[in-house]
């Protein structure tokens, strides 16, 4: 039978506290000189990385004074939720029906209990898997990171962070401009590009041109070589970390935020950050031109928790209905991806019918999301899934640890893109 070892807040877990340090992925040294851009040799398969974050607890969780529920362990990555205690407010004891469940994920990072050694900071999380997606970007692999989890969970504080903490983004394009600036004596030519665009409602919106009344939407197409794509979208060229980090700002106000019961500042929209890096090498000896191109989305996804749990209505509702749409069906083509069921029936004849029949089973189009997604879930691309959970909430969070389970079963086929 379960047994949970809840505490409260005035009883701070050190015995939960025990996400590894996560490992500083060593680099190798740069090429300063030349580094041709040759092609590689076959598609590169993988899974998609799933990483797990907890948050510590915010103002709400500490009032109410709340259990912790989660545990993490280093030594093997699990993740274990512990069921919530029986409270007055429960006299029936149906939180009784709760188990104790645990989950395993390429990483575990426990960013709950700032004394704690293994603490997770911001730093640690781009230095675990940032890092290593932009070295598939030079590489020439499209990369994909999106996070997942009820609002108020670290999503936005994980991808964007706060001036003091900044996150996996502007980390990121730090770092894709310090590669560049490393690599200036050699005879490839970078060229980046950055879009920001949010979906809201199963509407597009260019985030990085200015609001107008009534709002435009933009329409998505697919193309039969470069994917799925969004017209006309503002594809702004970048010289310099600077430039990107106007382009977020304008990018933020133009969101759109709401307040819902939950949290005040929580966003109803999915946000869609993309880097894009051209490398052009010309030979001279052949006299011919390498052209690589790689992109890296970096998604926020919306608040995953239920419409009924803020109470919204009206207006509030139908987003919130719109926002399980697009999460539903994230989930079901995450379902269809992880299915090894469809996966070999994909198998059956040849290249051409594997890609026609798992196009079919996979309901990418039903939302505005997935279709967009495409290419990075189940695609051409390298994808990493960070779950973040609230160390609080027992049905919610153990709906985003499965939701994560299910994600590491989806294999990728990344190719080169040149
Ligand atoms: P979401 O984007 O999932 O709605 P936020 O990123 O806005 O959630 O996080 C909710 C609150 O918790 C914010 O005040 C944020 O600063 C704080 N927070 C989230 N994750 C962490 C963390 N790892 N460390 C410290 N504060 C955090």
């Amino acid at each position: 039978m379960a047994h949970h070892r809840a505490m409260t807040t005035s009883d701070l877990p050190t015995y939960h506290s025990t996400a590894s340090a996560p490992s500083l992925r060593s680099r190798e040294p740069m090429e300063v000189m030349e580094r041709p851009l040759t092609p590689l040799e076959s598609a590169d398969a993988g899974h998609v990385k799933v990483v797990v974050r907890v948050r510590k607890f915010i103002r709400r969780e500490l009032d109410s004074k709340s259990p912790c529920l989660i545990e993490m362990r280093p030594h093997n990555n699990e993740t274990i939720i512990h069921p919530p205690p029986v409270t007055q407010e429960d006299p029936k004891g149906t939180r009784r029906q709760y188990e104790e469940r645990s989950f395993t994920f390429d990483k575990s990072f426990w960013s709950h209990n700032e004394k704690d050694a293994h603490y997770a900071q911001q730093h640690d999380i781009y230095a675990s898997f940032g890092e290593e997606f932009l070295d598939h970007n030079f590489d020439g692999y499209h990369t994909c990171i999106f996070a997942y989890g009820q609002t108020g969970s670290g999503k936005s504080y994980t991808m964007m962070g706060t001036l003091d903490q900044p996150g996996l983004i502007p980390r990121t394009c730090r770092g894709l401009f310090e590669r560049i600036e490393a690599e200036q004596n050699s005879s490839i030519t970078y060229n980046v590009h950055v879009s920001y665009f949010e979906i809201y409602n199963e509407h597009v919106k260019d985030l990085l041109t200015p609001r107008t009344n009534p709002p435009t939407y933009l329409k998505i197409r697919e193309h039969k070589s470069d994917g799925v794509y969004v017209q006309s979208l503002t594809d702004e060229p970048v010289k310099c970390y600077e430039d990107i980090e106007r382009l977020m700002k304008t990018g933020d106000m133009n969101r759109t935020t709401a307040c819902t019961k939950m949290n005040d500042t929580s966003s109803r929209s999915h946000a869609v950050f993309t880097l894009t890096l051209k490398q052009i090498q010309h030979d001279i000896a052949t006299d011919s031109t390498i052209e690589r191109l790689a992109r890296m989305r970096l998604v926020d996804l919306a608040g995953s928790e239920r419409a009924n749990r803020t109470e919204a209505t009206g207006q509030r509702l139908r987003e919130g209905g719109n926002i399980n749409q697009s999460l539903t069906t994230l989930g079901r083509v995450i379902a269809a991806l992880a299915d090894p069921k469809r996966q070999r029936a994909g198998r059956v004849t040849g290249l051409q019918n594997q890609a026609k029949r798992r196009a079919e089973v996979v309901p990418y189009r039903d939302s505005v999301l997935t279709w967009l997604l495409k290419d990075s879930l189940g695609g051409n691309s390298k994808t990493a899934m960070v779950a973040c959970i609230s160390p609080t909430d027992y049905e919610e969070t153990l709906s985003t640890l499965r939701y994560a389970d299910q994600a590491k079963r989806i294999r990728t086929k990344a190719h080169v893109n040149q």
